[in-house]
């Protein structure tokens, strides 16, 4: 059968060679492509891009896998699997494994949670070679179970059905995992991600370092692991916010499991409000966390979302005891780490506190960004302290 071979507009390879994303309007002629499909993406003038998977469904409608003139098959994915665990050191216990785009799989996640891999399919074509993309994970780990966390929504926008179980022989309902000194509960199937927001892992321990004698607020708290974090480490008490009750019902176990259940409160309420109302009250602490969800999801929200980073971020800091600490994080790669610290520093005017920034906080190395791949770029944070 012969190849399918995707043409690019003229003027679109330049962009084409570094990043690994097609849109329709990129495309001059798709010729006998088929959804979920293998294609040969070629210039203007017939001169090789790459390989990449295609589905005629989404407007991102290809996402090149490889830039060399190597066949795009299971052998190629085993080898990204092989470098992305080698870039992580080897087959450590708790971490992300395959970080998509960043590891040369776009549309493939892959987590480890002690005895269980967990993985996420975004696309149709990585979807329809899942089965590939684990034979070569546990070829590299061991025959661990796997469970299959697919999100409705790209499954959606992609055209297949979300795998949401185990894949062939069931694991346990739950692990508890080391992250340092805390022991978090993962909860397969239940909650955000794959599980825990391991890409906060190592801000964590970072804040928690600082947590001694202080009092903490840890809003957006999903699971409440930054207070179970401060907590361990010696904060007095922390008070909690969260929403949801599914994350609010994995805060309790963790507190509990952590031992340190009595020092600390949950409110169940949005953070926007509790914020405001605890800003009114005499209420203040030595220690805040923000990490809210992704405020700007699509560059058309990025002035509702600096609103929102504003608001919460200019209540946090009148919460603050005189060196209190503010660790403030962003997770949408729209908002670059100089427009983050933009909307700080307005909202540190607007509340009249003047902060030194004791670092400035990002992604973990298992969440490798890619240079020319922005969107892979998306964590940002702030260790603000009141002076
Ligand atoms: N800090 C957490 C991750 C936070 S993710 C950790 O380290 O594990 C963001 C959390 O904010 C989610 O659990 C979500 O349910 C919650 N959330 C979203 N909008 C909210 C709101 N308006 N008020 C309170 N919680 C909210």
């Amino acid at each position: 059968m012969r190849e399918a071979v995707l043409r690019l507009k003229k003027g679109r390879e330049a962009r084409a060679r570094v990043h690994p994303w097609i849109f329709k309007g990129d495309v001059a002629d798709v010729g006998s492509a088929e959804p979920g499909g293998a294609v040969r993406l070629v210039d203007s003038r017939g001169h090789f891009v790459g390989r990449g998977l295609y589905n005629p469904r989404p407007v991102l409608c290809c996402r090149i896998v490889t830039w060399r003139d190597e066949p795009l098959d299971a052998r190629l994915l085993g080898r990204r699997i092989e470098a992305a665990i080698a870039l992580r050191g080897g087959p450590t216990a708790l971490a992300r494994l395959v970080w998509s785009e960043a590891d040369g799989l776009p549309g493939f996640v892959a987590d480890r949670y002690g005895p269980v891999l967990v993985l996420q399919c975004s696309t149709l074509g990585i979807s329809l070679r899942r089965a590939d993309l684990v034979h070569a994970l546990r070829a590299a780990v061991g025959p661990l179970p796997v469970f299959s966390a697919d999100d409705a929504t790209p499954a959606r926008l992609e055209g297949f059905e979300p795998v949401r179980g185990w894949l062939d022989e069931p694991g346990p309902a739950s692990v508890v995992v080391e992250e340092g000194a805390v022991r978090l509960m993962v909860t397969f199937g239940a909650g955000h991600k794959t599980g825990l927001y391991l890409d906060q892992r190592e801000n964590r321990a970072r804040v928690a370092a600082l947590a001694a004698g202080r009092d903490v607020l840890d809003a957006f708290s999903y699971t409440a692991a930054f207070a179970c974090h401060a907590l361990v480490g010696g904060a007095r008490r922390a008070v909690c916010i969260e929403s949801s009750p599914e994350a609010i019902a994995g805060a309790r176990e963790n507190l509990a499991l952590n031992g340190v259940a009595d020092r600390a409160e949950i409110v169940a309420a949005n953070a926007f409000d509790e914020l405001r109302r605890l800003d009114r009250s005499a209420a203040r602490f030595g220690l805040v966390v923000l990490d809210p969800p992704p405020f700007a999801p699509g560059r058309h929200t990025l002035a509702a979302a600096a609103r929102g980073y504003k608001e919460i971020n200019l209540r946090a800091m009148r919460l603050l005891t005189p060196g209190g600490l503010l660790a403030t994080f962003s997770c949408s790669h729209h908002v670059t780490p100089t427009l983050f610290e933009e909307i700080c520093l307005e909202a540190a005017t607007d509340a009249g506190t003047r902060l030194r920034v004791r670092a400035r906080l990002g992604q973990p190395d298992d969440h490798p960004a890619l240079l020319t791949v922005p969107e892979t770029s998306y964590l940002n944070g702030l260790l603000l302290e009141a002076i």
